[in-house]
């Protein structure tokens, strides 16, 4: 069934405007155009789940990226797991990329090699530029890469605080303590904060964490499985533990007083039994001053998502990911949260993406389709002026994502 009248106007209505993409991974630009690319890099990422829930290897997956190999082979190893997975909405970016990017209407048989072509051609300085700001009419993307030094304005970092307890040796080597000695967790602590103060002044404008089940944080437990860990290189401490918990509590402390938003992974990925967003709730009643950034939609999780942004003040909700999940589940999602949640708190975009920069548009592309579905079936039922719903979509990819992170656009 073709998009109607109505919602094909609403989708042209969105590609004209501004956008925040709230999400990327993607790196300083010199990284991508200094790789050789190929159809395969448009399957460097998502796609991988795909393919080995398909049951494609993982050695096999690794090949496609080896340049050693002829694109042929690669070609023949990836086809049979193509025909499995094409039809889902990981895929569906791609397509949509290689259509928009490289003419190419279909990844197969008789294009791939073209298209292969095409990318190394077009793989040059100002991607950036060509696909994110020219295309997407993208003027800010937030990225998490690790780094601050991302090498353009276009993109406003956020920085992970994630801390592996599980030994010594991970503890220590945390990017935010690395440069630093640290001999006690209070130490530990105010390496922490010059970290956040550091990558504040670098660009940053958020820190990331995980909703695992944090316990309720205990600073004399803390204390002593730091010092245990500190004293014994062989020691291994199993999640969750106090010393986790009370350093989670205390970066969203530093965090929120340095003016950092706190964004936050919920739901699917790998074991998502630790990932619930229910697991948040201790900690947004503990920080009601800051401001949390709650990514995905929490899938499976949807209406437990939802319900923090329900129920807290604190709460953001953000679409990243969500359009490229599954259309379906993004189309239910946004509808639901238009019945339950203040507009001021939908971001409704982020892409997700990392060396496929082109993917961004595809996951764009299905981001202002899920929008104009949503909305139109509002308008028709009398629920809302064409108009009206135009200037949502406005906070929703803009003024909200603007404001939340106090960007200077
Ligand atoms: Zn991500």
């Amino acid at each position: 069934m073709q998009p109607d009248a109505l919602e094909t106007s609403l989708y042209d209505a969105m590609a004209a405007l501004d956008i925040i993409d709230c999400h990327e991974h993607l790196g300083p630009e010199k990284d991508r155009v200094e790789s050789q690319v190929d159809v395969f890099t448009l399957f460097s990422h998502y796609t991988r789940g795909d393919l080995l829930v398909a049951g494609m290897s993982e050695p096999d997956f690794r090949s496609l990226s080896d340049h050693d190999i002829p694109l042929q082979r690669r070609w023949e190893l990836f086809r049979p797991y193509w025909q499995e997975i094409r039809w889902g909405s990981y895929a569906r970016a791609a397509l949509l990329a290689a259509q928009k990017f490289y003419e190419i209407d279909d990844i197969n048989d008789s294009t791939f090699e073209l298209l292969s072509e095409r990318m190394q051609q077009a793989n040059t300085p100002g991607i950036y530029q060509r696909v994110l700001a020219d295309t997407c009419n993208i003027r800010a993307a937030l990225t998490q890469c690790g780094s601050t030094d991302v090498g353009t304005p276009l993109l406003k970092p956020l920085m992970p605080v994630f801390f592996d307890t599980r030994s010594w040796e991970f503890l220590s080597n945390e990017p935010c303590v690395a440069d630093t000695e640290v001999s006690s967790l209070d130490n530990y602590v105010e390496a922490v904060r010059r970290y956040v103060v550091r990558v504040k002044s670098e660009g940053a404008v958020g820190l990331k964490m995980v909703s695992n089940p944090y316990g309720t944080p205990n600073r004399e437990e803390a204390a002593a499985a730091f010092d245990a860990l500190r004293a014994d290189s062989e020691m291994y401490l199993a999640d969750p533990n106090p010393l986790k918990d009370y350093l989670a509590d205390q970066a969203i402390a530093i965090g929120t007083e340095e003016g950092m938003v706190i964004a936050v992974h919920t739901g699917y990925w790998g074991d998502f039994r630790q990932l619930d967003p229910l697991h948040m709730i201790p900690m947004l009643q503990r920080h009601e001053k800051a401001k949390f950034d709650i990514y995905h939609l929490g899938y499976p999780w949807m209406r437990e998502a939802l319900m923090l942004g329900k129920g807290f003040p604190n709460v953001w909700l953000n679409f990243c990911w969500t359009h490229i999940i599954s259309q379906r589940f993004a189309v239910a999602g946004l509808d639901e949260a238009i019945d339950l949640v203040p507009m001021s708190k939908i971001l409704i975009f982020g892409g997700d993406y990392s060396m496929a920069v082109e993917k961004v548009y595809g996951h764009l592309v299905m981001a202002r389709e899920d929008i104009a579905e949503v909305l139109a079936r509002r308008i028709r039922r009398g629920l809302i002026s064409e108009s009206q719903a135009l200037e949502l979509t406005r906070k929703w990819f803009w003024d909200n994502p603007k404001d939340l992170y106090s960007l200077d656009l």
